[in-house]
C-alpha cells in the first residue's frame, strides 16, 4: 500500500492516518474508514477522509469552516446535478469550464473555502436560470 505525505496547511505538523473511530467514535457507519489527521490533533482540528479501497486521501486536510464549506459545495453541486438529471462525471466537466479548471483540480476535497463559495453560488444560479427558462 502507498504511504501518502500530506501536511497540515494550518499547523505544518505532518498528517497521519488513523481510522475515523479516532475522531467520529465507533460505529458500523465508519467501520473501515480512515482519516488523515493533523499530528497535533485534538489541538489542531484539522482532518480529511481517505478513499476506503486504498486509503488514497479524498483531498487536502480541512479545519471545522473548511470541512463544513464542502459539505455544503457537495450539496449544492448533488441538488444542481438532480434538477439538470446530469450524471455525475458530467457535472464535473460542467464545474471545471465555470471555474477554468483541470480535471485534476476539480475536486471539491481539494477546494478552499473561497472555491466552495463559487461552488454554492454557481449552482444555485444555473439552478434559478432554469426555472426562468421553464416558466
Ligand atoms: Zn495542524
Amino acid at each position: 500500500m502507498k504511504n501518502y505525505q500530506l501536511n497540515c496547511p494550518y499547523c505544518g505538523a505532518p498528517a497521519v492516518c488513523r481510522p475515523a473511530s479516532t475522531v467520529y467514535g465507533n460505529s458500523v457507519r465508519n467501520k473501515g474508514s480512515y482519516l488523515y489527521l493533523c499530528s497535533h490533533w485534538p489541538a489542531c482540528d484539522s482532518y480529511v477522509a481517505a478513499h476506503k479501497q486504498d486509503k488514497r486521501p479524498m483531498g487536502t486536510l480541512a479545519n471545522a469552516s473548511l470541512r463544513r464549506k464542502r459539505i455544503l459545495a457537495h450539496r449544492a453541486l448533488e441538488e444542481f446535478r438532480r434538477s439538470r438529471h446530469m450524471e455525475k462525471w458530467a457535472v464535473y466537466v460542467w464545474l471545471q469550464g465555470k471555474l477554468g479548471l483541470s480535471p485534476e483540480q476539480t475536486h471539491i476535497g481539494m477546494f478552499s473555502e473561497k472555491q466552495c463559495g463559487q461552488v454554492i453560488a454557481l449552482c444555485r444560479q444555473s439552478q434559478k436560470t432554469q426555472y426562468q427558462e421553464s416558466a
